[in-house]
């Protein structure tokens, strides 16, 4: 076990933020690569990016000089009109995202966040089972178990977590929620009356989980024979999270639609939602839209990160790093037996914990341990410890990392034998 030592991190005491988020948090000065500095002047390797949004880190200098000269020229206009760098990243994605030999995406919504992203998709959906079978009930969205699609009022009704939901609704109706993985429940659930399946490459929020090839190949079936859209949220694990640019490449997913955000404008706000022709062809002018959604501003950060994750070698070093990291998370697992199985591709991994009967207690001191130790990590579902650094990490952060997680974990044990 390396001697890591133990910091005092800069805790802001109660915040002036709604109490939807932490009291307590970090606060955070100034970012740098892969670290940022709190305001005492900690420093922290990030193995979290934000959420899996700072694909390139902290600090990109030509990330900033794109976006400060855009700033300069034009900062809005609205989609009462266009710009070049939204015309542009529209083009890029379209091109991106068409896989050779099956029908190009035509079109692409750009909004602001992962749930606006995944709102219009539920809306398009909606909108072109209007159109097959005429005003009716044929609306119902498949969706499944510990997914997680967002938090705005569409975007709830296809998360399943009771805790997000209970206290707001009534929600959307006509979703469906069913076991990822449950080949006769899907093939039954899918009906005249469904517009559509949305899921998750990797359910990043809810532990880590993918779905079968049998699955995806099931999905692919559906798409293709029964006139059901098969939307993939790609918020998470889109453009380079799993070493692949679509995570819906890796499992052999042919989507209809895409809905991407987090990393796209490099930490600025931008969405995008994928459409075919079938979809554009249907949209009238005003059937959807956004004020901010595509200035010239966040498109312009976007073309960047598409250009830097696109460019050559890129994704072959994310690649190298990931096995990186998955040869440490089993060295991780070998020194401590609690970590029971290590779900997730690429950069975006897990580690999920049993603690016996000591998990209430310990499981959620982990964050906290690693902050003071220096690290930044996060949770996804109820007992997985989720890593997601950014893009760019070198081989000797992730191996520093790895080695402050093992020591927090021999805290851990330590506290368990007490
Ligand atoms: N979909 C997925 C897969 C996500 O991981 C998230 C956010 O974590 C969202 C949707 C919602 O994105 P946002 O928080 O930007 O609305």
């Amino acid at each position: 076990m390396k001697d890591i030592p133990l910091i005092t991190p800069a805790l802001t005491g109660e915040t002036p933020f709604a109490r939807n988020y932490a009291r307590e948090v970090l606060e955070i000065a100034s970012g740098r690569g892969c670290r940022v500095k709190d305001t005492r002047g900690n420093s922290y390797l990030d193995f979290g990016s934000g959420i899996a949004v700072n694909a390139l880190g902290y600090g990109d200098r030509g990330l900033a000089r794109r976006v400060a000269r855009q700033m300069r020229k034009l900062v809005h206009v609205s989609n009462l009109y266009a710009t070049p760098p939204s015309l542009a990243l529209a083009e890029e994605l379209l091109q991106l995202a068409s896989p050779a030999g099956r029908t190009p995406f035509q079109a692409v919504h750009f909004g602001n966040s992962g749930a606006e992203a995944n709102e219009a998709a539920i809306k398009y959906a909606r909108l072109r089972a209007h159109h097959l079978k005429g005003p009716g009930h044929h609306n119902t969205i498949v969706a499944f178990e510990k997914a997680f699609h967002g938090r705005t009022l569409g975007a709830l009704s296809a998360t399943p977590n009771e805790a997000y939901r209970k206290k707001f609704e009534p929600l959307l109706p006509g979703f469906t929620f069913l076991p990822l993985n449950d080949l006769a429940r899907l093939d039954q659930a899918v009906t005249e009356e469904t517009a559509a399946v949305i899921l998750e490459p990797l359910q990043g929020e809810g532990g880590l989980e993918s779905p079968s090839p049998e699955m995806v190949e099931l999905l692919n079936r559906i798409s293709a024979e029964r006139g059901v859209l098969v939307i993939a949220d790609e918020i998470q694990t889109g453009l380079g999270r799993l070493g692949e640019l679509f995570g819906s490449t890796l499992i052999g997913l042919t989507p209809d639609i895409i809905t991407l955000s987090k990393p796209l404008a490099g930490g600025l706000p931008l969405s995008a939602t994928l459409i075919p022709p079938a979809i554009n062809e249907l949209l009238q002018p005003g059937d959807h839209g956004t004020t901010f959604g595509g200035g010239p501003v966040t498109t312009e950060a976007g073309r960047y990160v598409l250009e830097r994750i696109t460019a050559p070698g890129f994704m072959k070093q994310v690649r190298q790093r990931a096995n990186q990291l998955d040869q440490g998370l089993e060295e991780l697992r070998k020194n401590h037996p609690w970590i029971t199985d290590l779900p997730g591709r690429g950069l975006l991994r897990g580690l999920r914990i049993d603690l016996g009967p000591d998990q209430e207690e310990l499981f959620p001191a982990i964050l906290p341990a690693a902050l003071e130790r220096g690290l930044l990590i996060l949770r996804s579902g109820s007992n997985v410890i989720r890593i997601a650094p950014p893009l760019i990490i070198s081989p000797r952060d992730l191996q520093r990392g790895l080695a402050i997680l093992d020591t927090v974990f021999h805290t851990i044990s330590a506290r368990r034998h007490q």
